[in-house]
Parts: structure tokens; C-alpha cells; sequence
């Protein structure tokens, strides 16, 4: 099965927040309910499309909330030893010179149970792509994932030797630029688990495995070949798959286990995170984890829609809240204009070389 639903958020009544993973009972504020709007189907080919629809104009308080946001406990996901496991009974796809699968055949398979977070049949029966605090959009590449894909490119960022981290990662193509970019090492982190298992896991390795020795390489051309449906077969674990680490969670639990863990952390030096600024509810905790996982001389780079119409976020929002709390300078760097406007911002340590 196949969709795309709209965001369209009204605030007048409650989301009952999934319960399986919660600790503490005054989560997920303010709680969401999705309008009906009309259902629309996405084809693997239009993810390029896939903005967040927002049915209402309706804005939040122009201030970033105080307000409880979710929470979801953090876990580390090991890459399984079969790697053809992973790669069982999905399709492969091409977008930007990277392999994705294809999002509705895992939404097939979790619809029959492949889902502990039940988040597929969650997200179709409120129809939508956002439950706050349930289910955070990860499942399908949105388009802001592809203006920083290009942006790399046009600045020419080098991610060779690099630490970085893909925050809120999704389908996980950020962190698979970085890597084939020669990153040192990349880690991957998402609210669900379900969408690290099934989609950002399945990636990654598949870019590894039809990839080969071009990951890693620095080289970033893009593939030539059409794909296989099929992926191939991997013999062994790739050496550029031991470079990554996936996590899921909500962002300050995530750091609080990368912090407190007893393997060696050091902070990353690019940390990649597109459309993570649509719900103002959150920025603090992303702003926090931003400032606790950044090296002090490394750099974020953000890539949003200015405005979230219908959910409150958007870059200028996000800017005054960054500026208010003094301790990153930042900077737009790239406007996109076709469409919903869209930006790309830069962040460093206020007193970062
Ligand atoms: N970056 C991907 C892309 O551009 O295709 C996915 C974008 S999706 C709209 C937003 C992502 O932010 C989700 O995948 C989710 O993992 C992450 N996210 C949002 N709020 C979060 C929170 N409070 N804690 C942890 N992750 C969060």
C-alpha cells in the first residue's frame, strides 16, 4: 500500500500518546488529533514530492512552547550479522544517486506485524504523517533531505574523516552521503524504531553492499546503472557498515545514552539534520542536543521549509529561539525558492573557530 497524508493538526483536541514506550505521563504536550483531509496516494517515484501538507493555516503562539514534549526511551540498534536479512523482501529504488527501498512495501510487510511500534497502521488511521510523539515522519524522505544533498555538492562540504551524526534521520540519505563522502564515522538516529529497522538500516546497507568500495571513498558521483529491484547479496559485513551506529529515541535521551555510554564517544563534527524544526515544542531539547553532541569547532547544517504552515515551526522561528539563547551564531546559506520556500542554516559554537 501506498500514501502520502497531510499534516493538519487541530489543537483543540487530544492525540492519546502511545502508551508501550512512555514513562512519564505528562508527555506529548500539546496533544494532536488529525483532520480528516483527503487520502493521496505517493508513488516510490514522487518522494522527491513528499513535503508535509498542512490542511489548516492555523499558527501556534509565535513562542516556542515550554510545554512537556514526548518521550520515547532510547535503544542502540545493532546491525544484524545476515545482512541479507535486512534486504529480504524489500525493493530497491534510486533517488539522487542513492539506493532507498521502496517505502510502501515495507508498509506492506508492517501492516502484517513487522511494525512493534505500530506506527504504519497508527499513521493510516489518523491519516496522517505526524503523530507527535508517536509517530515523527520518518518513514518517507521528505524534500528538504534532497536541498542538503545538493547543497553538499554546490559547497562542496567535505566529510572526509569526519564524525557526523544524521539527526532525525529518516530514510538515513544524509548520513549515506556523508559516509560514501569518506566519513569517519556516521551515526543515525530516529524517534522510531521501527523506521531505523526497516528503512534506515535497510538503506544504509544497501548503499554499502551495491556500492562497494565507493562508499567511503570520497566519491560521490552519482550511480550510472539503473538498479536491480533485487539487492544483491552480501557475503561479509562491508568495513564502511562498521562505521555506523543507529540509534532511535527522543533526541535528549538519545544524547543522554551516547553521553553516559561506556563506549568511547567524542562529539561529532557535522551534525546533518533536515525538516526536525516543524514543531516548536521540541526546540529546545533539539537545541540542547545540538549544543551537547557538537564538537566545539563543528558545524550543523539544518535544512527546513521556512514556514510549517499549520504546525507553528519554520526557520525564522527557530533562528530567534537559537539567537535568544546565545550560543550559536548561525546563518542561512541557501535559499530554495521553487515551491514552498526552503532554506539551508549553518550552525557553530559561538566562539568556534
Ligand atoms: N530527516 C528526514 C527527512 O528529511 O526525510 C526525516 C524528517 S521527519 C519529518 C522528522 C524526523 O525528526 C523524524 O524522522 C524523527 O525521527 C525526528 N524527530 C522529530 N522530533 C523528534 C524528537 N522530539 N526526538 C527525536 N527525534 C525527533
Amino acid at each position: 500500500m501506498a500514501f502520502r497524508f497531510n499534516f493538519s493538526i487541530d489543537e483543540s483536541e487530544n492525540y492519546e500518546p502511545d502508551t508501550q514506550d512512555k514513562t512519564d505521563l505528562q508527555l506529548c504536550s500539546p496533544k494532536h488529533k488529525q483532520e480528516p483531509t483527503e487520502k493521496s496516494k505517493q508513488t516510490a517515484e514522487s518522494v522527491a514530492d513528499s513535503s508535509p501538507r498542512l490542511g489548516t493555516d492555523k499558527q501556534r503562539d509565535e513562542t516556542p512552547s515550554k510545554k512537556k514534549f514526548c518521550f520515547k526511551a532510547a535503544k542502540e540498534h545493532d546491525i544484524p550479522e545476515d545482512l541479507n536479512k535486512i534486504l529480504e523482501n524489500k525493493v530497491m529504488e534510486t533517488v539522487s544517486g542513492l539506493y532507498y527501498i521502496n517505502v510502501s512495501v515495507v508498509e506492506m510487510t508492517c501492516l502484517d506485524g513487522a511494525d512493534g511500534e505500530g506506527i504504519v497502521s497508527k499513521s493510516v488511521s489518523s491519516r496522517s504523517d505526524l503523530i507527535p510523539g508517536v509517530y515523527e515522519g520518518g518513514l518517507k524522505i521528505w524534500e528538504c533531505t534532497f536541498d542538503l544533498i545538493d547543497y553538499f555538492s554546490e559547497a562542496e562540504i567535505q566529510f572526509t574523516n569526519k564524525t557526523v551524526l544524521d539527526l532525525g534521520c529518516g530514510a538515513g540519505l544524509l548520513g549515506i552521503v556523508a559516509l560514501r563522502g569518506g566519513a569517519e564515522k556516521v551515526h543515525f538516529q530516529d524517534y522510531n524504531s521501527t523506521v531505523i529497522d526497516e528503512i534506515t538500516l535497510p538503506n544504509t546497507v544497501a548503499n554499502c553492499i551495491n556500492e562497494g568500495n565507493r562508499m567511503g571513498s570520497g566519491d560521490n558521483r552519482k550511480i550510472s546503472k539503473p538498479p536491480s529491484k533485487r539487492p544483491k547479496k552480501a557475503d561479509c559485513l562491508p568495513d564502511v557498515l562498521a562505521k555506523c551506529r543507529f540509534f532511535s529515541g527522543e533526541w535528549s535521551e538519545v544524547s543522554q545514552l551516547l553521553l553516559s555510554s561506556n563506549k568511547p564517544f567524542s562529539k561529532y563534527d557535522i551534525i546533518l539534520t533536515s525538516e526536525t524544526i516543524y514543531n516548536p515544542d521540541y526546540y529546545s531539547v533539539l537545541h540542547d542536543t545540538l549544543a551537547q553532541l557538537l564538537d566545539k569547532n563543528g558545524r550543523v547544517y539544518l535544512a527546513s521549509k521556512v514556514h510549517y504552515f499549520g504546525v507553528g515551526g519554520g526557520i525564522h522561528l527557530f533562528e530567534k529561539f537559537v539567537v535568544e539563547r546565545n550560543v550559536f551564531r548561525t546563518s542561512i546559506v541557501k535559499i530554495i525558492d521553487e515551491g514552498l520556500q526552503r532554506c539551508i542554516m549553518e550552525m557553530a559554537f559561538k566562539d568556534s573557530s
